[in-house]
């Protein structure tokens, strides 16, 4: 092939792969100050490819069939690249792609589909004719665009490697331009990883309290704890943006258990200067419920912080709760047992079929938001509330509505038998003293609300004295 012809040019054996006779990276950096002294004009190409979970083929045929899969493929991209091109294998899976005929995002968009088209075609591999097996293979492919120039070469390649970074967590099996943009969410990323790593021993974990308001009776009956990160240079990071990052990063653990700690711990505290107890609500991720030791950390926390467990609920998401059907009635039940309440929380956003709703432990329904927030007004939305209002009554649950913030709102679910809000309407989320001070009115027996204006929350439902 006519690439062959140039690569003879650079020294053989410090710049190849000697299981694909590819490039490697060595060879990249080489052949990018080639390309960059013929033409520092023309915009390059640069395409990094990653093949999707190849470590469990590895695992499930042994290094042989991989190594004979990575030769396989090899041959298909060779068919991508023409003279002046280079094709390199940069990584145990991984395959870099200079295309100088390449210069636009489309062509490169287009070039990389049809790559991980030919790439989607079944492999047959043969160990010395013993084995065969047929399979198929997906790839995350990252492409950046640029003039060629060697000083910059090391930029230009990382861009394409944080580009294919970013198809991986969309999923895989598909191919991502570099832009600034995917820069800034890489680099957020990072700063979000390696902040999180340190975010208990620097103390930087705050929890704030949303009340729940009880409609029958108008008195707060319980909080829901809210984790926040007061980032020392992003400012109060609220949790949507971290919490999946801790998740993959392994670190929901101890921070799961911080606010486990601190939300009982706090609980506690307010019923120890007398004021009228509330449930305090936590809300719990996949990870930790799927861990064996939950129930032991559960009962050493409670024990430490001498609170009653009737003063402890779960939130759980109804799609958590459905991830492993065994382990999920299994673990609620214990925690059942020890007096804690369970709430299935985003309720209806999940899959959950009324059998499941029998099976799992559990005595509240939390109505998801987006409910709220899609159907005010409109028949079938409302009437698919009511449905799940009914539900919770046939099946004796308690439902709960979140993100109430109107009154309209508000007098609907008043309507149609709900239990309980939770919502800006009644308040936002707020700081344990501020919690304090609403109880205080509470024990001062002011049973009516109504609204009135607040600094924080807007609309917001208050005592009247
Ligand atoms: P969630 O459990 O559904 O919590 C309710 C979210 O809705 C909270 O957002 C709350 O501030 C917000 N909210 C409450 N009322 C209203 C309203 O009237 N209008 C609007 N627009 N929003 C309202 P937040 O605090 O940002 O929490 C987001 C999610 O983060 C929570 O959703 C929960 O899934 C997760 N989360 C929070 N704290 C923890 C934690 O300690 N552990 C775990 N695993 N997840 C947590
Ligand atoms: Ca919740
Ligand atoms: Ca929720």
């Amino acid at each position: 092939m006519c690439f062959k012809t140039r690569e003879e040019q650079i020294d053989p054996i410090v710049h190849h792969d000697p299981l694909t006779g590819l490039m490697n990276r060595a060879g990249v950096h080489d052949r990018f100050a080639q390309v960059s002294a013929q033409d520092r004009f023309n915009k390059v190409a640069l395409l990094c490819l990653d093949l999707d979970r190849f470590k469990l083929i590895n695992e499930m045929f042994g290094f042989i069939f991989g190594d004979l899969l990575l030769q396989s493929i090899a041959e298909r991209l060779k068919r991508f690249v023409f003279e002046g091109d280079l094709l390199a294998r940069v990584g145990d899976d991984e395959f870099m792609m200079i295309l100088t005929h390449v210069s636009h995002a489309e062509e490169a968009l287009k070039l990389a589909q049809k790559v991980r088209e030919v790439l989607s075609g079944p492999f047959t591999l043969r160990d010395h004719e013993i084995m065969m097996i047929d399979f198929r293979i997906t790839a995350s492919i990252g492409i950046a665009l640029a003039t060629p120039n060697e000083e910059e070469s090391e930029i230009l390649l990382k861009n394409a490697t944080t580009a294919m970074m970013r198809a991986k967590k969309e999923g895989g099996d598909r191919s991502q331009i570099y832009t600034p943009e995917v820069d800034a969410a890489a680099l957020e990323r990072l700063t979000l990883e390696s902040g999180l790593r340190e975010v208990l021993r620097r103390n930087e974990l705050f929890l704030e309290y949303q009340p729940q308001l009880e409609l029958k009776t108008g008195k707060m009956i319980g909080v829901e704890a809210l984790v926040r990160w007061n980032h020392p240079d992003l400012g109060v990071i609220p949790p949507v943006r971290f919490i999946s990052v801790a998740e993959e990063i392994g670190m929901i653990e101890p921070i799961g258990e911080w606010v486990l700690q601190t939300a009982c711990a706090q609980n506690k505290a307010w019923q120890r200067s007398g004021l009228p107890p509330v449930r305090v609500a936590v809300n719990l991720s996949s990870c930790q419920l799927q861990r064996k030791s939950l129930i032991d950390l559960v009962a050493r926390v409670l024990k430490e912080t001498e609170l009653d467990p009737v003063y402890l609920e779960f939130e759980i998401t109804e799609s958590t709760m459905m991830q492993n059907i065994e382990t999920t009635v299994e673990t609620l039940s214990a925690l059942k047992r020890m007096g804690i309440q369970i709430s299935m929380d985003d309720f209806g956003t999940g899959y959950s079929s009324l059998t499941y709703l029998r099976r799992f432990p559990i005595d509240v329904l939390k109505m998801d938001r987006s409910f709220l927030v899609e159907n005010s007004g409109r028949e079938d939305g409302m009437a698919i509330m009511i449905a799940m209002m009914k539900l919770a009554g046939t099946l004796r649950l308690k439902i709960v509505a979140e993100g109430v913030e109107t009154e309209d709102q508000l007098e609907f679910l008043r309507l149609h038998g709900c239990d309980a809000i939770q919502g800006f309407l009644f308040s936002p989320p707020l700081s344990p003293d501020e919690i304090a001070k609403l109880l205080k009115k509470s024990s001062l027996g002011f049973g009516r609300w109504q609204q009135a204006s607040s600094e924080r929350g807007g609309n917001r439902i208050c005592w009247s004295s």
